[in-house]
């Protein structure tokens, strides 16, 4: 009983790069070993559970629950934990760490409505897609009081307040998990928890009511997820002062995505909701006239109803003070991206340079953001050029004045972006100082690997890696600390970081980013000539490969992701021209604000990263992904500061059904988001402690030479390990404790049990 569970793994937070060829289902201590349950792998690669009815060298006879018997190969099995330990809730209790041991304790307490279970100081939360019977007053006043203790979003909130009166440190709840995996639910049952503690200030449900407007212009549709949100989110919350809301966006999604996909929910909420009269003011048509819209062929979503939800959003903006006015001229905007996508060009010389055709989507663009159709004209036909002290106008070929069109889109939605979010949080923090400490909820993309992986994948996984070593870093030192603690040899312990990977993006000059910059930068770079640059120069690089064609390898912690370069250049440069940029500032659009504090300074803000230089253009401007670069540097920098506690989000299956646990898609992801990692490096470190004291009285009587008895724990217990010639590598001896590398313990609670 208890005397069991107290001998078992302590949690190891250690974390490191993953190594394919070192797979942690590591058996070398196991003796298959006849009346032993078994791990064995079906041919579909799922695990199942069988017990030795005999074993003669390379061959085990095991008969699975259904009575049938079969043949494997000895080596193949994989430990088993005893039934005591089915349904654990931290996965470091259970005595064997391997791949099926986890996945099978992890399916136990999902099937049992139990979504969440620690991994040592990782909670994972499986996405249940159906409501569980978990949250609510009366489940916040149990993880208050704490009459409740298994693993919850709730306790791990818990904790973090706890933590931050008791060391007056910022904490932050840093959440993870692919699309669909349950990132933003779980913030906002966070945000349910702080806010049922705020008690007064009421800052929480502040938050909580602007999220339909985030949601609205952040979140799209995805094939993986209805409800994707496609930017990076920090809610920070002042104790008890005011909260803070920054973000990062995805914005090509504006102008392209891909088929049964949709743009952000505000496009067709707008054209689902808006009533007649502001239909007429903003010459709004219906969803499927516009190209934008139209591209990807899907305009609603299954159960969810645009037109009522555009109404939320208006709510939501009066609650944060958008006054009727402005929210027009907001709709106005959207209007005017939408018309921009419907925007043609027509051949207008023998060099192939082209105009816009003066139909309706221009007039329409030009009327809603207030400028005079000619300028509109110009600004998406011509590009000024400065040579020397001379201005001379380019004309501009097709493919040109498109990405020119589409980045003026971009560009209109991130600014309206932008600005809600500082009307969001002006709101947040009318009449509060802002003093005192704060958690912050990052509810962050996911690390991504598709078939096909584009500058979006890159950006975002970029992000993760970063991430990655944040969580690696901190649980490392935890780790450290302990080991210093007790007197014992750190070094020994065997940590990868991954900032070979990192180097490998952030090198100057010759590193991904920087390369993308500079070739950015020629008027006659393409996606090819990047990719070509990326072989010269990056070979040398272990977490590199070059590919066919445009393609190339990253190996990320995660695994590998091979990028298509197609686009990246124009991504990168995302072509705002000052052309545009003065078209903006001096129009007299409904939200000229907006335009004028966010777009103009762009290019007059403090440089983070290298200037780019569009072609030799005036519109010096911060390339998207050093700007990108920028942001997460600052986020990274506003996370160093806190104490984090992790979340790990994890999608059972990807039909959003509840009830389905697909093992190897669950396995994947706890590979990706570093849990299996979290598991899989303790084998390196020392994750087992016992007391001597306890391991000389647990051990002790298995001494064949009795002698023993009148000696001190710590002799008896060296005495033990040379007995059962445990290696001096694979244990420390500590001031109070002795430090096992994985599965030696096994070795000895199995001779206990078949000698009791
Ligand atoms: P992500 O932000 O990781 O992309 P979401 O948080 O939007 O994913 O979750 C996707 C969907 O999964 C939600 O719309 C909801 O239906 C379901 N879901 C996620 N977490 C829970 C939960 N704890 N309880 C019930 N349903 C959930
Ligand atoms: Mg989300």
């Amino acid at each position: 009983g208890d005397e069991d569970l107290d001998t078992v793994p302590t949690p190891l937070p250690l974390v490191s790069t993953f190594h394919r060829e070192r797979r942690w289902a590591d058996t070398s201590s196991y003796a298959a070993k006849k009346k032993l349950q078994s791990w064995f792998q079906l041919s579909n690669g799922d695990w199942e559970l069988g017990k030795i009815l005999s074993t003669s060298g390379t061959e085990s006879v095991i008969s699975p629950p259904d009575g049938k018997v079969l043949k494997v190969k000895t080596e193949s099995l994989v430990p088993a934990n005893p039934d005591i330990l089915d349904g654990v809730d931290d996965l470091m209790q259970l005595s064997y760490l391997n791949e099926p041991s986890v996945l099978y304790n992890l399916q136990y307490r999902y099937n049992r409505d139990m979504i969440y279970t620690k991994a040592g100081p990782v909670l994972v939360a499986i996405n249940p897609f159906k409501e569980v019977p978990l949250y609510g007053n009366n489940y916040i006043e149990a993880y208050k009081n704490k009459s409740m203790e298994s693993p919850h979003v709730y306790a791990i909130t818990d904790t973090a307040i706890r933590e931050m009166i008791r060391d007056e440190v910022n904490q932050s709840i840093i959440i993870s998990g692919e699309s669909g995996a349950g990132k933003t639910e779980t913030a906002k049952i966070a945000m349910q928890y702080l806010a049922a503690l705020g008690g007064g200030s009421g800052i929480e449900y502040e938050i909580l009511k602007t999220n339909p407007i985030l949601e609205a212009f952040g979140n799209a549709k995805t094939l993986r997820n209805d409800n994707s949100s496609r930017f990076g989110k920090l809610i920070e919350i002042h104790f008890s002062e005011t909260g803070k809301i920054s973000v990062l966006l995805e914005k090509s999604r504006v102008v392209q995505c891909m088929e049964g996909e949709r743009s952000y929910h505000i496009f067709y909420q707008l054209c689902a909701g808006a009533s007649p009269k502001l239909r007429e003011k903003i010459s709004l048509k219906i969803a499927s006239e516009y190209k934008y819209l139209r591209q990807s062929n899907c305009y609603t979503i299954t159960g969810v109803d645009d037109a009522e939800r555009f109404r939320g959003v208006m709510e939501a903006l009066d609650i944060v003070h958008v006054s009727k006015e402005d929210q027009e001229s907001v709709f106005a905007m959207l209007a005017a991206v939408l018309w921009l996508g419907n925007v043609s060009f027509s051949i207008v010389d023998n060099e192939n340079h082209v105009e816009p055709l003066a139909d309706e989507g221009l007039t329409t663009v030009a009327k809603l953001i207030g400028c005079n159709v000619g300028e509109l004209k110009l600004a998406l036909s011509t590009r000024k050029m400065r040579v020397g002290n001379d201005t001379i106008v380019q004309k501009l070929s097709l493919s040109q004045a498109i990405d020119t069109r589409d980045a003026l889109a971009k560009s209109i939605y991130s600014c309206l972006f932008d600005w809600l979010v500082e009307q969001v949080n002006k709101s947040l923090a009318v009449g509060k100082r802002r003093t005192g400490r704060s958690i912050s909820i990052l509810d962050i993309y996911g690390f991504e690997s598709f078939e096909r992986n584009s500058f979006e994948q890159f950006c975002i996984n970029y992000a993760n890696e970063r991430l990655q070593q944040h969580f690696n870093r901190h649980l490392f030192k935890l780790e450290q600390e302990e080991y210093i603690q007790d007197g014992i040899d750190w070094t020994k312990v065997d940590f990868d970081d991954n900032q070979d990977c990192l180097n490998l993006f952030e090198k100057k000059p010759l590193g991904l980013l920087s390369l993308l910059d500079e070739e950015s930068t020629f008027p006659n770079g393409t996606d090819l000539t990047f990719a070509n640059k990326l072989k010269q120069h990056l070979n040398s690089n272990s977490c590199f490969r070059g590919e066919r064609g445009k393609a190339f390898s990253v190996s990320h912690y995660a695994g590998e992701v091979t990028y298509d370069t197609t686009g990246f250049l124009e991504k990168n440069r995302d072509l705002l021209h000052l052309d545009s940029i003065q078209l903006l500032s001096s129009c007299s659009c409904h939200l000229p604000q907006i335009f004028a504090s966010n777009m103009l300074t762009q290019s007059e803000k403090p440089v983070v990263g290298p200037l780019y230089k569009a072609g030799g253009a005036d519109s010096q401007k911060l390339s998207v992904a050093t700007k990108f670069k920028g942001q997460l540097f600052q986020l990274m920098q506003r996370l160093e500061n806190t104490t984090p506690h992790f979340i790990r989000c994890i999608k059972p299956n990807n039909s959003q059904s509840p009830g389905s646990y697909e093992q190897g898609l669950v396995l994947q992801q706890l590979r990706c988001c570093g849990v299996l990692e979290v598991v899989r490096i303790s084998r390196s470190g020392f994750p087992t402690r016992m007391s001597h004291q306890k391991f000389a009285r647990r051990y002790g009587f298995l001494l064949l030479e009795s002698v023993a008895y009148s000696q001190d724990p710590l002799s008896i217990s060296v005495a033990i390990l040379h007995q059962f010639d445990i290696l001096p590598e694979m244990y420390q001896v500590g001031y109070t404790k002795l430090f096992f590398r994985t599965g030696q313990i096994g070795v000895l609670e199995d001779t206990r049990n078949h000698t009791l």
